[in-house]
């Protein structure tokens, strides 16, 4: 038994045979394990592969030469040298026989080796052919792992992916009948493979290095998304507890799924909007199925990260579309982009700032780069053709920073009008509540606002003055701060009195005992990730708005965050704790 750990990302236990997935470009083969006749078999394709390539480098050597003269085709002669070197050639070959692994890995390890070896060379001109080893090796690769492709697609029975890494393609094209929990060897905890598994609801771990130089055989394998395992080989015993423990979730979960029918009302009546933060249009879906009323923020984002130039007005329409048609009746708030602080843009040119959280971060950063605003503003405006759209700015700090975005959504409308566009002329435009200045100023933003959504993670990072990521400091991050309290019952108040609505879209939404306490403080909807959409319900449904409302007035006259939480868990007892 072999126990290998990585970054958890989407809880459950899942059983079943490993499925290693190879592709043409993948970073590092995977090492398997395999019988005396898959080696041969897989010796045979190596040859044929070395061969393929070696053909493929004549025929390019020819073309030269009929181009550009005869003496150019020396280059290639370099590279065919490399095929015939029995280094480069057998010793992959032998090192499959001895361990009984694929060749690809055997191959990769190879060509690594001996591109060190060219490197250490002494001599310049040799180390420059390093190379060439790695683009005659690579040619290799494909034509050997492009004969072994195997697709998700002709899964025949459950298995649980292995890969080096998935691209968001290909996790959001995976069979969610046939995948039952997947691994990486890279990847984090925000990484698209990650939001992606815990929209699908599949078990996964990233970031298991140990990947590497481990062989996977055949036999079933375990993999414990809550914790971040996965275990190879593993005994019966093992394999009792974890059978077991499946049982217990599946079980679980099915009592989850009858809530989604049900009403989001507190036990005496009153009704909460059950909203979903996305961050892809692949999560949608999960979405609906957790029985989502609509999207309390939509995280645009994600669409302009990790690239180098930013997506154009058609790209980003598309992406807004997918996830509004795809919720549709269902309202959607797209808020525009919020990069500064700790996401950045590689396209956008930037200057390096001393505190990024403080400086040139989400509306801001907008209204300083209009064209970029404007674009997005009219993609938006675009999609709201096709459902329900309302628009929300990130980071307002101060009125005239609201009305001047606001403005820019203005501009857009009448640009597109005199287009002839189709869109929604009335698209509610709210003002995200996450700076201290906006939420003693949510009096006077609510007259101007059409909606209120509380971002509770920059709230409280702003207002304690603690950086939501920095761990030596997490000991301050405290939701339950009285501060944060009344500075949210101060907006719920404000809000009210000018009759619009306010939703908690931070993760405090997610929070049952920060839960309970924003029901009590008057909250309108709670917008979480879908996966905790069944869970938030089920509190919303186990609460007397009375009784919260008792308990939130209590909560406001304490001094300390633990008293806070004494007393709300102290009041509540089992009825957080999850599956009661
Ligand atoms: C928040 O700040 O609470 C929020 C929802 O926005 P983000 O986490 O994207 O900053
Ligand atoms: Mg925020």
């Amino acid at each position: 038994m072999q126990i290998l750990k990585g970054i958890p990302v989407a809880a459950g236990v899942a059983i079943a045979r490993p499925f290693l997935l190879e592709r043409e470009g993948f970073a590092c083969p995977l090492r398997r394990s395999l019988s005396e006749a898959e080696v041969d078999r897989d010796i045979k394709l190596f040859r044929e592969a070395v061969e393929k390539t070696a053909e493929g480098i004549r025929r390019t050597k020819d073309k030269l030469i009929r181009r550009v003269g005869k003496g150019h085709g020396a280059i290639l002669d370099a590279h065919l040298m490399i095929l015939k070197d029995p280094l480069f050639v057998d010793a992959p070959i032998e090192q499959a026989r001895r361990e009984r692994v694929n060749i690809s890995w055997a191959f990769y390890q190879t060509m690594q080796k001996f591109s060190q070896l060219v490197a250490s060379v002494g001599d310049a001109y040799l180390r420059e052919r390093t190379n060439d080893v790695e683009d005659v090796g690579w040619q290799v690769l494909k034509y050997l792992t492009g004969g072994e492709k195997r697709s998700l697609r002709n899964l025949k029975e459950p298995v649980i992916v292995i890969a080096d890494d998935l691209t968001p393609s290909e996790t959001s094209d995976i069979p969610r009948d046939k995948v039952v929990g997947f691994a990486t060897m890279t990847g984090s905890r925000t990484s698209h493979t990650a939001i992606i598994a815990q929209a699908l609801e599949i078990p996964a771990l990233v970031g298991a290095a140990g990947l590497r130089d481990v062989a996977v055989g055949d036999g079933i394998v375990i993999l414990d998304g809550g914790e971040g395992i996965l275990i190879l080989d593993p005994d019966e015993a093992t394999l009792e507890q974890y059978r077991r423990q499946q049982r217990v979730s599946v079980q679980r979960r099915k009592d989850l799924r009858k809530m989604t029918s049900l009403k989001t009302e507190t036990s005496d009546g009153r009704a909460i909007g059950l909203l979903a933060n996305l961050e892809l249009p692949v999560e949608a879906p999960a979405a609906l199925h957790g029985g989502a009323e609509g999207i309390g923020l939509f995280r645009t984002e994600f669409l302009f990260l990790n690239r180098d130039t930013i997506p154009n007005e058609e790209e980003q329409f598309e992406w807004y579309r997918k996830v509004v048609q795809q919720m549709a009746p269902r309202p959607v708030v797209i808020r525009t982009l919020d990069v500064g602080g700790d996401k950045f843009l590689k396209s956008a040119g930037e200057a390096r700032e001393m505190n990024p959280f403080l400086g040139l971060r989400g509306i801001r950063l907008s209204l300083a780069h209009r064209e970029l605003f404007r674009t997005q503003l009219r993609a938006i405006l675009r999609a709201s053709d096709y459902g329900k759209v309302e628009i929300m700015f990130p980071l307002i700090s101060s009125v005239e920073e609201f009305r001047q975005a606001r403005g820019a959504v203005e501009e857009a409308i009448v640009e597109l009008r005199s287009e002839k566009a189709k869109f929604d002329e009335d698209v509610p435009i709210g003002a995200m509540i996450e700076t201290p200045a906006a939420a003693l100023m949510s009096d006077l933003l609510a007259r101007e606002a059409k909606f209120f959504s509380v971002g509770s993670n920059d709230l409280i990072q702003y207002s304690i003055a603690v950086d939501r990521g920095n761990n030596s400091a997490s000991y301050l991050y405290q939701p339950l701060h009285p501060a944060i309290l009344r500075l949210v019952r101060m907006i719920i108040e404000m809000a009210h009195a000018s009759k619009i609505k306010v939703t908690v879209c931070g993760e405090i939404a997610a929070d049952p005992l920060a839960g309970v306490l924003l029901i009590g403080l008057g909250v309108d909807s709670l917008s979480v990730s879908p996966v905790s959409l069944t869970e938030t319900k089920r509190l919303v449904r186990s609460t007397s708005y009375a009784e919260a409302r008792v308990l939130a007035g209590e909560a406001l006259t304490l001094p300390t965050a633990q008293t806070v939480r004494e007393l709300v868990s102290g009041r509540l007892g089992t009825r957080v704790a999850p599956g009661s």
